[in-house]
């Protein structure tokens, strides 16, 4: 079995990674695969799910061409530093180039144990390889820079948490797996020549246009910044609470990664949490663009040594990025809340306008989702008569109606038909999001034997944008047993 891999990581030095194979596993069975991923990255899809290919999904084996390896990296996690963390349970099988000419990692995770392990058993259980699946391929369906699901295996082996559950190896695509916490890693050793090569391989994948930069490193933090800023922003576009956001989990590349204990709202709050992990809620919703302007500066104070010895004022420079990033950030969400409000013009009471809004949201417990899509709906020429299925989701629907003549006002200064608007807002607005609920019975279900629900909940959100028939109530929120109060890595 052979993949025309290409693994440029594994050109650099060794002290990168621990160079070993996957850990075997008993007896694997396919769960999912994704067969458009898998045909865009130029993959056989006959050959990935015949059983010579889930034994390579399973890590049983390592198809040529393959360099495996488990990759180096540090972070801060929830504010302290650990100078060693790296792929405890994960292995980069290798590189590929897909059809769109675009190299992407090829990652299992759940692998077994590797030189980086420290306590862990190195596998991963059925729920969380569900919900990743889930959940990172919902947000590339809503248009967001994700990690992408190729496919999900069970193990047949049962791994030990507080009770035993079914084992199984998740398959990663990632454009790479370079994070914040790869350059700390060296900066924590002062491995300046390994930060330098770090920087050109990170700039070579992802921002090739800044490759010749005066100051390469200076160009790779200002490349994050901007890339974060549109991430962050899009993120809060749909609701999407990251929930651990460590620097060991934000990518160099600006794709969302690690959907551990990540949640989407349900009622908008704007410090609502879910991981349970995050005691002091420094996750928390409205919290995420400040915490990745803290990992900026994270980055920035790894990549000082390469930045300072480049150019002159470099340092005043790198400090310049750090700081812009909340103008940057207030850009792009500022066109986010633009987009979801249904305006096209700007004008400077419509920050105010979309606060507004989100305070007698968060007032009234109203459905982040729900809310904004039944907004796109509403005529421009309306009143409590016709916006029902906004203001219902009030407490006080009286509040809305304030809100909503504001917003008319406003609109009246815009050139668009109700038509034209309803269009553009339910592009911004998605219908579907991976509700927490229904992941959690997804998983039960699984548990059970049962993966239709599983499948079906993937098709759902695989157009999240449209207007699909909803028999199985997708769109609902949870009613009160249902609420899920708690996420878990
Ligand atoms: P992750 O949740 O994969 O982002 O893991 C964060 C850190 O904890 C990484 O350094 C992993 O190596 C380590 N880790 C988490 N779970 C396990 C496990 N089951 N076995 C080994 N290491 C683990
Ligand atoms: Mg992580
Ligand atoms: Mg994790």
């Amino acid at each position: 079995m052979t993949i025309a891999f290409d693994n440029s990581y594994g050109r650099l030095p060794d002290r990168f990674y621990a160079r070993l194979d996957p850990v075997p596993v008993g007896q694997p069975s396919l769960i999912a695969l994704n067969r458009p991923l898998a045909a865009d990255l130029g993959l056989d899809v006959d050959m990935l799910a015949s059983a010579e290919g889930v034994a390579m999904l399973a890590g049983n084996r390592v198809p040529d061409g393959a360099l495996p390896l488990a990759q180096a990296y540090a972070g801060h996690q929830f504010g302290g530093f650990v100078p060693q963390l790296g792929d405890g349970r994960a292995i980069l099988l290798g590189e590929v180039i897909g059809r769109d000419g675009l190299r992407r990692d090829i990652q299992l995770k759940g692998s077994g144990r590797t030189p980086f392990s420290r306590g862990g058993d190195g596998r991963a259980w059925l729920g969380p390889v569900l919900r990743e699946y889930i959940v990172s391929e919902a947000m590339h369906a809503l248009g967001i820079p994700t990690t992408r699901a190729l496919a999900a295996v069970a193990s047949g082996e049962p791994v030990v948490r507080e009770t035993v559950l079914p084992g199984a190896v998740f398959t990663r695509v990632a454009s790479s797996h370079i994070r914040v916490g790869t350059f700390q890693y060296f900066a924590a050793r002062r491995d300046g020549e390994a930060l330098r090569l770090l920087v050109d391989h990170a700039l070579a994948r992802h921002y090739p246009d800044r490759m010749e930069a005066e100051n390469r490193p200076l160009a790779l933090l200002d490349a994050v910044a901007a890339a974060q800023a549109r991430l962050i922003a899009e993120w809060m576009r749909v609701g999407f609470i990251h929930g651990v956001m460590n620097t060991d989990n934000m990518l160099v590349s600006g794709e969302t990664i690690d959907y551990g204990p990540c949640a989407f709202m349900d009622a908008y709050h704007p410090r609502t949490v879910y991981s349970s992990i995050d005691r002091q809620g420094r996750y928390a919703f409205v919290n995420q663009p400040g915490i990745a302007q803290w990992n900026l500066a994270q980055l920035a104070t790894a990549l000082l040594p390469v930045i300072a010895g480049d150019t002159d004022k470099a340092v005043e420079k790198a400090q310049a990025v750090v700081d812009g990033f909340a103008d940057r950030f207030n850009a792009a969400m500022g066109g986010v809340l633009h987009a979801k409000l249904g305006l096209e013009r700007s004008e400077d009471d419509d920050d105010a306008l979309a606060r507004d809004l989100l305070t007698a949201m968060a007032d009234n417990e109203a459905d982040h989702t729900n809310l904004f899509r039944a907004l796109s709906d509403l005529p421009a020429n309306g009143g409590p008569q016709t916006d029902e299925a906004a203001r219902s989701l009030f407490v006080d629907p009286a509040a809305f109606d304030r809100w909503a003549g504001k917003w008319r006002a406003r609109l009246e200064r815009e050139g668009r038909s109700d038509e034209q608007r309803t269009a553009a807002m339910k592009a911004a607005n998605p219908a579907f999001i991976p509700r927490n609920h229904r992941i959690e019975a997804v998983i039960a279900a699984a548990l059970d034997g049962d993966l239709a629900p599983f499948h079906d909940l993937n098709a759902v959100l695989a157009r999240p944008y449209a207007d699909q028939p909803d028999h199985a109530g997708y769109a609902s929120p949870p009613q009160a047993h249902e609420v899920v109060q708690a996420t878990f890595c």
